[in-house]
């Protein structure tokens, strides 16, 4: 694929006035780079722009049962609805609205809102990653959107008026605008800016699985969380005694993710088995019932990048603020963006301006999420019996204030009027 650089560079600057009367370019050629989360979604909500967008996606093929799950918060939900995409059955989604806290001992500690139930009744939900990759694809395919596989960028150059991207198998792709959608060990980043951050470690890693321990019964609504006397665990049971877990151990000094996946399932058993001792004994039946893989990730975040876009690219998602899990927002922040963003580059037909309005619109509430995000997983894992003790003391105070969805409203009820035009 060798696309000319000057054919897309004369197609700049062209404006038309759309159905709704809004400004826009006609006809600008967005190449989005990876089909993760944020690229399928931002292909979706820029064609929604009138733009065009073609997705290049590292992975040689779709991998639709990678990886394990994770939670669509409701601000994430609402986002998908606004561009008309249904997700949560597709992704076998479990609706998971309340979240209850437990110590190791077994002592109810609280219980905290998950979200906020949208006007029709659509709560925070969990889902299986690769199904919801899927979905999201399926839905910027459906819509008319390219996703190429087998499309690993390795740099890309800009020039007046548009993009080349450079990809690994020598392939070569020009348009006006590039989005890094990359994640976050994103090439694209470290393109645009040599000195960007590289992803930091949290201290944590996340390790988590599937069981089957029928007779147990359902948790309706509800995931369950235990502050344990070494690390967390993470549950929900379904229908049938199906359990999604995962758990946070701290581990001193980075591991590689080579490293942690190399680590045999019975190998990952035995070691949690030894972490939970001591710990309520449904952990150990969850672990001992697990079948299949168990997989395991360091835990990375960057609370800021400084570079957020150049010239004619700009940074979504992971790429550009990934935030460590314990919030559950990577995936909804990463939708969030995908909008904003779309919204910025219908009204502000200068690539530099609508770049800048997007960052302004978005840094701060990003940012403040990783931070926050951060703070709850230094909670996770208290190795000292002291603090531990203190912190189950303190928690059932701490979750009674936030007990109310109100407390955690700056979180969850953002909004993103599309008709609304961009200053
Ligand atoms: C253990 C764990 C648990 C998590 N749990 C949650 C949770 O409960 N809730 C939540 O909201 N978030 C969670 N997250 C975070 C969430 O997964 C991310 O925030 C989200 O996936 C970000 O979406 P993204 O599209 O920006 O990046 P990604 O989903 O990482 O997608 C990036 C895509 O780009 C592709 N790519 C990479 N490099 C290139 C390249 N050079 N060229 C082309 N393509 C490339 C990749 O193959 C990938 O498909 C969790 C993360 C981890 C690690």
């Amino acid at each position: 694929m060798r696309a000319s650089p000057t054919g897309a560079a004369h197609r700049d600057g062209r404006r038309e006035r759309s159905s709704r009367g809004v400004t826009m370019n006609a006809m600008k050629k967005v190449l989005v780079i990876g089909g993760g989360i944020a690229g399928p979604v931002a292909a979706v909500a820029l064609r929604r722009a009138g733009i065009e967008a073609t997705v290049y996606e590292a992975r040689v093929e779709p991998r639709d049962h990678e990886g394990f799950f994770l939670n669509l918060a409701s601000n994430g939900l609402r986002v998908l609805k606004a561009l008309g995409i249904d997700v949560a059955e597709r992704a076998d989604g479990f609706p998971a609205p309340r979240m209850v806290m437990w110590s190791g001992t077994g002592k109810r500690l609280g219980e905290v809102a998950n979200g906020l139930r949208l006007p029709d009744g659509t709560a925070s939900t969990i889902v299986r990653r690769g199904a919801l990759r899927r979905a999201l694809r399926e839905e910027a395919e459906r819509r008319g959107v390219e996703v190429a596989f087998g499309k690993r960028l390795v740099s890309y150059e800009a020039f007046p008026g548009g993009v080349v991207a450079r990809f690994e198998d020598g392939a070569e792709a020009g348009g006006d605008l590039l989005v890094g959608a990359d994640g976050i060990h994103s090439r694209v980043r470290t393109a645009m800016d040599p000195a960007a951050p590289r992803p930091s470690y949290t201290g944590l890693i996340s390790v988590g699985g599937y069981a089957r321990l029928p007779g147990l019964a359902p948790t309706p609504e509800t995931q369950h969380f235990v502050f344990g006397r070494r690390a967390f665990f993470g549950y929900l049971v379904r229908e049938g005694g199906e359990v999604w877990w995962f758990a946070n151990l701290s581990r001193p000094g980075e591991p590689s993710r080579a490293e942690l996946s190399g680590v045999p399932a019975e190998e990952w058993r035995r070691r949690l088995l030894e972490v939970f001792s001591g710990d309520m004994d449904l952990i150990g039946e969850i672990i001992r019932a697990t079948r299949g893989e168990i997989g395991a990730y360091p835990v990375h975040d960057i609370p800021t990048a400084p570079v957020w876009h150049a010239g004619p690219a700009v940074l979504v998602g992971d790429a550009v603020h990934a935030t460590s899990p314990n919030s559950g927002q990577g995936a909804s922040l990463a939708v969030e963006d995908a909008l904003v963003l779309a919204r910025c580059l219908r009204d502000l037909p200068e690539p530099e301006r609508a770049f800048a309005a997007y960052e302004r619109l978005r840094r701060e509430r990003v940012e403040r999420v990783v931070a926050y995000s951060r703070r709850i997983g230094q909670s996770k894992a208290v190795g000292n019996p002291l603090a531990r003790w203190l912190r189950d003391a303190i928690l059932p105070f701490a979750l009674k204030r936030f007990a109310s969805p109100d407390a955690h409203a700056w979180l969850y009820d953002y909004r993103v009027d599309w008709d609304e035009r961009v200053a």
